[in-house]
């Protein structure tokens, strides 16, 4: 077993004590679901919120769905859940002997949220760290995905204990990083690659959100969010950067008409290619 950054190398610390030993990130992983068998998992991640992390995973789970995969989506971001609304799902999950049910999209992309459980979609979720922890390892146990080439992952967002929860139960394949051309978020993209590299998860690469916007008239890129320096960062850390997403007012309208499935940018055309090519 090699050394980690906290210089653990036995195998002999506790789970709680030692976030990025192999042997702690084993020992708690929990058993999918017995109904289910899935392929692939790969994780959205983003250091803060709002920079299109749901986006993101809504455009490639779509993306890889219009290829021709079984496609899933978990949408680990209790408290900001908007998978189903984007997908214009409003119906509750149901259950069976075996377990909890997805919803299917009209695509038949399979959806599990939060919102799909609660009374009202607008319900607060008002639970702590453990608790919200505990309904995404739920969502890993007891939903009946059945078989699955992709499960993309909407991670909660941050580094903190819930998405910190999330990486050590759930065995990921792979993670995409979020960000956006800020210089805030470019100092948070470090934060997402450095937590990945401490638990030993492989990295696909960056996808940048709200890169530009492009004007009507003349096609003129502006770059409302100042220039990028995610070029610099990726040649820094040595991953690829996937693909790159101007703000795009029909985009925003597909999510709001919960139509999201019908979008015809070929932003992330690139992005899901690479996916295909290095996962199973
Ligand atoms: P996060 O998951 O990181 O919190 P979201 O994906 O929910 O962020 O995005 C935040 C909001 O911005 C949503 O309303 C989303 O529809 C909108 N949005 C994100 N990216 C774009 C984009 N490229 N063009 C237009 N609207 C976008």
């Amino acid at each position: 077993m090699s050394e980690n950054a906290r210089g653990c190398s036995d195998g002999s610390c506790t789970r709680e004590s030692c976030a990025g030993c192999e042997h702690s990130k084993e020992s708690m992983l929990e058993q999918l679901n017995q109904y289910s068998s899935i392929k692939n998992v790969i994780g959205i991640v983003s250091g803060k919120g709002g920079v299109g992390k749901s986006f993101v995973t809504a455009m490639l789970a779509v993306l890889l769905n219009r290829k021709g995969y079984r496609v899933g989506i978990l949408d680990a971001d209790i408290t900001g859940p908007s998978i189903p609304r984007m997908f214009g799902i409003t119906g509750k999950a149901s259950a069976n002997e075996f377990g909890l049910l997805p919803e299917l999209t009209v695509n038949n992309i399979k959806i599990m949220s939060v919102n799909l459980l609660l009374d009202k979609e607008d319900s607060p979720v008002v639970w702590r760290g453990p608790i919200l922890a505990g309904t995404v390892k739920q969502f890993w146990t007891d939903v009946v995905w059945e078989e699955l080439d992709y499960l993309f992952i909407d991670m909660p967002p941050g580094t903190g204990d819930v998405p910190l929860t999330v990486f050590q139960s759930i065995p990921l394949d792979g993670i995409v990083i979020v960000s956006s051309p800020q210089d805030l978020v470019s100092m948070i993209v470090k934060k997402a690659y450095n937590m990945a590299k401490l638990m030993n998860i492989p990295i696909l690469g960056y996808v940048e959100n709200m890169s530009y916007v492009k004007c009507p008239d003349c096609g003129k890129e502006i770059p409302i969010f100042g220039e990028s320096k995610l070029g610099e960062i990726a040649s820094e850390t040595g991953v690829d950067i996937l693909g790159r997403i101007p703000i795009d007012p029909v985009l925003a309208s597909l999510v709001d008409k919960g139509e999201f499935e019908r979008f015809s940018c070929d932003y992330l055309n690139g992005a899901a290619e690479h996916i295909e090519k290095c996962m199973k």
